[in-house]
């Protein structure tokens, strides 16, 4: 999810009109063995929002459909895993909990309804298995500490439901912790990074075997959590600063920060963190859609719960009109780099379907991961390394982090986790 301000629930709705407004164009055309690479690789994605579809929109994940991320995509791009996203706006305040548990309810209810083809995934060992059974991973990520309403115990509750990493903040800063998203808005209390509370969490994160996820935070709140946590963290869904000069992209030092730390950094797919012209215009469109407020709030009844469907054509246009997509190689460009930076071992895929209206020409989903399998090999890498990337470096730390989990919970309870019982999945 990138989107932020106060029509951001309404931008959701026409991603796809966005994409589609674009010819289909120019992403390397993959060739049969990157596309047997993709089918025959595990492929995992740590990010798509297409949570809220499946719980607003009625959406079920075996059906074709207009999101980014479905199963026939997954079937026809190679993708076998994929974490979704529980997000919750912000201003939902005292419901935030409840719509957490029914974005839990709507991915699990998907597993449920359809055990055949689907399965709910809580381990590497579950990817590798439901894998192996030709079922598609369903797992879950919370997106923004908010969520955990600063209660220890309901982040507990949140990982025995399933969920497998926690961003510490989305694009609000929280009581804990510092955000990207916010950190020029002198109305916002900042914390400098964690607080006290906040390498709490961390540290019952690591206790449970929860990844840490350090994208959407600000830089202090990265090192301060990178300082904290006992095992690795991921950015779930983050591209490098060097490249596009947004505070929500990583700097080179935190790329080998993760390296050291033995993380991953799963690549975005959103136009305006890959390519800087994106992010250029999106300044501009930022400032415009500022001055085109009045009649999206017209047509909105101010429900942030169920007000999804509340978008007029005037925003539709406007989205259509002026979002230009950089070519394919943004993209790649990307990966390349932080695979420089940090290392072969440290990059993955965290796409951010559904939660982006805006992606290179040639990314329009899940359909199209042989493309960046062709885009490695044309830059030389080999098919082990483009796996590692596709999965299995997302794979190695979710292991890690199991393991972390179960050294710590063999430990004696400090008096600061005294009321932290021991974790039954
Ligand atoms: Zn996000």
């Amino acid at each position: 999810m990138r989107i932020a301000g106060r029509v951001c629930a309404l931008l959701l709705l026409f991603a796809g009109l966005a994409l589609a407004a674009n010819p289909p164009a120019a992403g390397p055309t993959p060739s049969a063995r990157a596309i047997a690479l993709a089918h025959d690789a595990i492929v995992i994605d740590t990010h798509a929002d297409t949570t809220q579809w499946m719980l607003d929109g009625g959406f079920d994940f075996t059906k074709p459909t207009q999101r980014m991320v479905s199963l026939d995509k997954a079937r026809q791009g190679g993708l076998k895993a994929e974490f979704f996203s529980i997000w919750v706006e912000p201003r939902f305040g005292p419901q935030t909990i409840e719509r957490a548990l029914d974005l839990i309810d709507a991915v699990r209810r998907q597993a449920e309804a359809h055990p055949e083809q689907l399965g709910l995934a809580t381990t590497a060992a579950d990817i590798r298995r439901l894998t192996a059974e030709h079922r598609f991973a369903m797992l879950m990520g919370v997106e923004g500490g908010h969520a955990i309403a600063d209660d220890l115990a309901v982040l507990r509750d949140y990982y025995r439901l399933g969920v497998r990493y926690m961003t510490l903040t989305w694009s609000n800063t929280n009581d804990w912790a510092d955000s990207s998203g916010d950190q020029d808005d002198a109305r916002v209390h900042h914390h400098n990074g964690l607080t006290p509370f906040g390498k709490e969490v961390v540290a019952e994160m690591n206790r449970l075997g929860m990844i840490v996820d350090i994208s959407h935070v600000s830089d202090k709140t990265f090192w301060d959590a990178i300082a904290t946590t006992q095992a690795p963290v991921i950015a779930s869904h983050s591209s490098a600063r060097a490249l596009v000069n947004a505070p929500r992209n990583m700097t080179d030092a935190m790329l080998r920060a993760v390296a050291r730390n033995g993380g991953v950094v799963q690549v975005n797919d959103y136009a305006a963190f890959d390519s800087q012209a994106a992010r250029d215009q999106a300044a501009k469109f930022a400032a415009d859609e500022a001055r085109a407020e009045g009649p999206v709030d017209a047509a909105w009844d101010g429900d942030w719960l169920h007000g999804y469907p509340h978008i007029d054509a005037f925003q539709r246009r406007f989205a259509a009109e002026h979002f230009t997509r950089p070519p394919f190689r943004a993209l790649m460009d990307q990966f390349v780099h932080i695979i420089q930076v940090a290392g072969i071992d440290h990059v993955g895929l965290g796409s951010d379907w559904d939660g982006i209206d805006w992606a290179p020409q040639g990314m329009d989903g899940a359909q199209d991961i042989p493309r960046i399998v062709q885009g490695l090999m044309d830059r030389g890498y080999t098919d082990a390394q483009i796996r590692q990337v596709l999965g299995l470096n997302t794979l190695r730390v979710m292991g890690q982090v199991e393991a972390v989990a179960r050294r710590l919970q063999r430990q004696p309870d400090t008096p600061a986790r005294a009321n932290s019982g021991p974790v039954t999945p």
